[in-house]
């Protein structure tokens, strides 16, 4: 399996990198940092969030598998004294390939559309306070938000962001995205729903906003401010990412060792 390796670019993640080339190179596993088959992750859930947008033209041919340096990542499952039997079961073993959907966006601006896809999530606030935007689901108005922003999430970015603002754990294996508010203002005058909703593949949701209002907003670990915008439409991507699995590691039991163990 032809493999290459992101790092966190710190001097634990480096020096494990190192060793796993050491090891590779003894087991003839060969490297190529354009074209690999399989994606190393050596860092964090955040190294793992890299190595994804690194190499996300190259989706229906690589997979990944991420291997931590801190605490239990939730992508990163592997840990760094098991580095010696990763390596190994990459050049003997052949994994098992588990895919999970993403998200994508499609942001209007006048000068043409964007697209773009997300791991976790995307989040969209407003530069100067509160949001206020349409929500439009399946091409009519839901609600009218105001707050400070919303989190559109992935399956498997449900235990992020989406989760630290009390969206529900959606298990990968569904085809669905989350929509979920951040600090919604709900009172005798502004309304929304006040909780998160689960949108299945082919659903589109479609946030509007002012055009002339600058926004915030934010791709997994990317955030830039977006201009302009008329539109952002938000839906469950065609592609998905595959992970590399050389042993089993439940979603569920994932969970529980991240949040509850
Ligand atoms: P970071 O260094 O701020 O780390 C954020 C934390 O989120 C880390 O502990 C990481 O392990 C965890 N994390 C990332 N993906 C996860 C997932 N799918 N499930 C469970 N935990 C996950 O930032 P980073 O490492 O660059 O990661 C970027 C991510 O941080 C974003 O995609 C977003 O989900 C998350 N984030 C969370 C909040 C929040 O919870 N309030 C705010 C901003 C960003």
């Amino acid at each position: 399996m032809i493999y290459s390796i992101l790092d966190k670019g710190d001097d634990v993640s480096r020096a494990l990198a190192a060793r796993f080339r050491e090891q590779a190179d003894r087991l003839g596993l060969k490297s190529d940092d354009e074209t690999p088959e399989l994606v190393v992750s050596i860092g964090g859930d955040g190294t793992m969030l890299q190595a994804f947008h690194r190499f996300r033209d190259q989706l229906d041919t690589v997979s990944f598998v991420g291997v931590h340096t801190g605490h239990l990542g939730f992508y990163a499952d592997w840990q760094k004294d098991e580095l010696e039997e990763l390596v190994r079961l990459i050049a003997e073993a052949k994994p098992r390939i588990v895919q999970y959907p993403l998200v994508q966006a499609e942001i209007e601006q006048p000068d043409g559309k964007t697209v773009h896809l997300a791991l976790n999530e995307f989040t969209l606030k407003s530069v100067d306070g509160t949001l206020v935007a349409g929500v439009y689901i399946n091409g009519e108005l839901f609600e009218m938000f105001r707050g400070d922003g919303v989190v559109i999430s992935t399956p498997t970015g449900s235990t992020a962001y989406n989760k630290s603002v009390g969206g529900a754990i959606l298990h990968p294996s569904l085809e669905a995205m989350q929509i979920a508010e951040i600090a919604s203002i709900n009172n005798r005058v502004y309304r929304t729903l006040g909780s998160s909703i689960v949108l299945p593949k082919h659903h589109c949701c479609e946030i509007r906003t002012e055009e002339n209002e600058p926004l915030i907003f934010s791709i997994d670990h990317l955030v830039m401010q977006v201009d302009h915008v008329r539109t952002i439409r938000f839906r469950v991507a065609e592609q998905k990412i595959s992970f590399a699995r050389f042993r089993p590691f439940p979603f569920w039991n994932r969970v529980r060792e991240s949040f509850i163990n």
